[in-house]
């Protein structure tokens, strides 16, 4: 206690990066003018949640808004840029990591509004690459406003907020395809980066009873050599300042237009802004689901671990171990885009006392974790979240543990799991439409059912059932896993299950349910 900060702050967290002294700072807010916990997003950054001391209040309130908070009202610009965290050293990541940082400081607001970060007088935010400078003042295709001091977003800004993700092939720790703009780095032979894939128009958010908005996937747009992909970015940020809609923000999305003007009109008008034309989409490998947790080498001589967080909030015994640990070693940490950490640049010879301490405080043997745990998300919603209908983050360990009580009923073995996410409202800041289960908020003590999510996000839920009370969950999901265990094909997943039966199908299964036969 005692120490005070300085802070000066801007909206970068890309890929997750959280430096030593970040850490330290944020452990320290949290417990001087928070709740004592910290959480993170699932965008790879912080939020510190909390009642905060009164001459304080305004600064952190700034950290609060500006670090790519998950809520809802928080400006319409491009929020955090993720990119995978871990700190692989192989060329396809740092590339795609540097990818992530150029995009983010190409699409950060020059008004001044937003802030470098500096901790007690060390700059924590670097400077700007002079590529990114160049490819912001180029005005070639009328894409920017001259004589604006916002080159890019002008006076209005973007009629929505915008997400933007950059991966490796195989690598959708991201959730690529929920993207505004979704970037996947291609390598020849080698491994030597040479271009990008680009996706666009995924997006969570919809309106309950409102069934002209809807979640939708990123679809290809095309390939770009790697020198052109700020400029590529800039084309489709433009398009969609130019052309989104802002008359009505449950529409003003870019997934509205790109699904209004159909991926050809698209691409054709991006291509204007571009000036040039796309390429082929090239072929990618299938999509694999990263935790990353445990220990990994990094491939520098030094070791990467991950750790599974519930929810993303970091609280006691595990608070107090992960700071001693990431202060007495100086450790740079990730946050990963499913709200877990990683603690990096660890030298071999500190591995044991380290994974001594993590397991103390239960953080190291995933053993410890429910399988259905590891890959369970739930946005904050009560009492946080202004738009909340209903509970998530507060709710999921307990729907979590009946989902797992509902697969020993029906003989489903224990390294058995399904995607769950949660949410407390449509807004989807979890992503649940992504999910095997997702439960959305639509109203009191009641969810809206949504299934066919697969365990790798490569495809879209959609909704089984409206207004299924929480207590009445065991109803639904009692027979759905039931016929899972007894009817799947070998190494089905629930979600691939729940598709090829058709819930036409399923709904019958429910309907029909007594019990498990004993
Ligand atoms: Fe996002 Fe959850 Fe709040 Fe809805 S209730 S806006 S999903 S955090």
């Amino acid at each position: 206690g005692g120490r005070s900060y300085s802070f000066m702050l801007r909206t970068k967290n890309p890929c997750g990066k959280v430096p030593n002294k970040l850490y330290l700072a944020m452990d320290d807010l949290a417990d001087q003018f928070g709740i004592g916990t910290l959480r993170l997003t699932t965008r790879q950054t912080f939020q510190l949640h909390g009642v905060l001391k009164k001459n304080l209040k305004t600064v952190i309130s700034t950290v609060i808004r500006n670090m790519g908070s998950s809520l809802g009202a928080c400006g319409d610009l491009n929020r955090n840029v993720l990119a995978p965290a871990a700190p692989f050293t192989r060329k396809d990541y740092l590339f795609a990591q540097e990818t992530a940082d150029n995009i983010a400081a190409l699409l950060t607001p020059q008004s001044g509004a937003y802030f470098d970060l500096w901790i007690d007088g060390e700059k924590i935010i670097s400077a700007e690459p002079p590529e990114v400078v160049e490819a912001r003042n180029d005005n070639s295709h009328g894409t920017n406003f001259p004589d604006s001091p916002e080159p890019i977003y002008g006076t209005q800004f973007l009629p929505r907020k915008f997400k933007v993700a950059v991966t490796v092939p195989t690598d959708n720790s991201v959730d690529i395809l929920t993207n505004d703009i979704g970037v996947v780095v291609v390598t020849d032979a080698d491994g030597e980066p040479q271009g990008f894939n680009i996706y666009v128009g995924g997006g969570m958010g919809r309106t309950h009873r409102v069934e002209t908005t809807f979640p939708r996937l990123g679809e290809p747009l095309g390939y770009v050599p790697k020198e052109d992909i700020l400029y590529a970015v800039k084309a489709i940020v433009v398009t969609q300042r130019e052309n989104g809609r802002r008359d009505d923000r449950r529409y003003s999305r870019m997934k509205y237009l790109v699904s209004l003007w159909g991926i050809e009109k698209f691409r054709s008008v991006v291509e204007q802004y571009y000036g040039k034309k796309f390429e082929p989409f090239r072929e990618l490998p299938e999509w694999e689901f990263k935790s990353y947790l445990g220990w990994h080498e990094q491939g520098d001589g030094s070791f990467f671990c991950g750790l599974h967080v519930d929810n993303g909030r970091i609280g006691g015994a595990k608070k107090k171990a992960l700071r001693e640990i990431i202060e007495k070693y100086s450790l740079n940490v990730r946050l990963t885009p499913n709200q877990n950490i990683i603690l990096c640049d660890i030298n071999p010879s500190w591995r044991r006392p380290i994974s001594t301490v993590l397991a103390q405080a239960g953080l190291l043997d995933p053993s410890y974790v429910d399988p259905l745990n590891l890959t369970a998300m739930a946005c904050p919603a009560f009492p946080l979240c202004p738009l909340a209908i209903t509970e998530a983050e507060r709710g999921i360990p307990d729907i979590l543990k009946r989902v797992r009580a509902v697969f020993d009923r029906v003989g489903l073995e224990y390294d058995e799991s399904v995607v769950v996410r949660v949410t407390g409202c449509p807004n989807g800041c979890a992503r649940p439409y992504m999910a095997e289960l997702g439960l959305v908020g639509d109203g009191p003590n009641s969810y809206q059912i949504w299934l066919g999510g697969r365990p790798n996000q490569t495809s879209l839920a959609q909704t089984f059932m409206n207004k299924v009370k929480v207590q009445n969950l065991e109803k639904v999901l009692e027979p759905l896993f039931n016929s899972w265990k007894s009817e799947r094909q070998e190494k089905e997943s629930f979600g691939e299950f729940s598709n090829r039966l058709g819930f036409e199908k399923l709904k019958e299964i429910v309907d029909k349910w007594e019990g498990p036969v004993a």
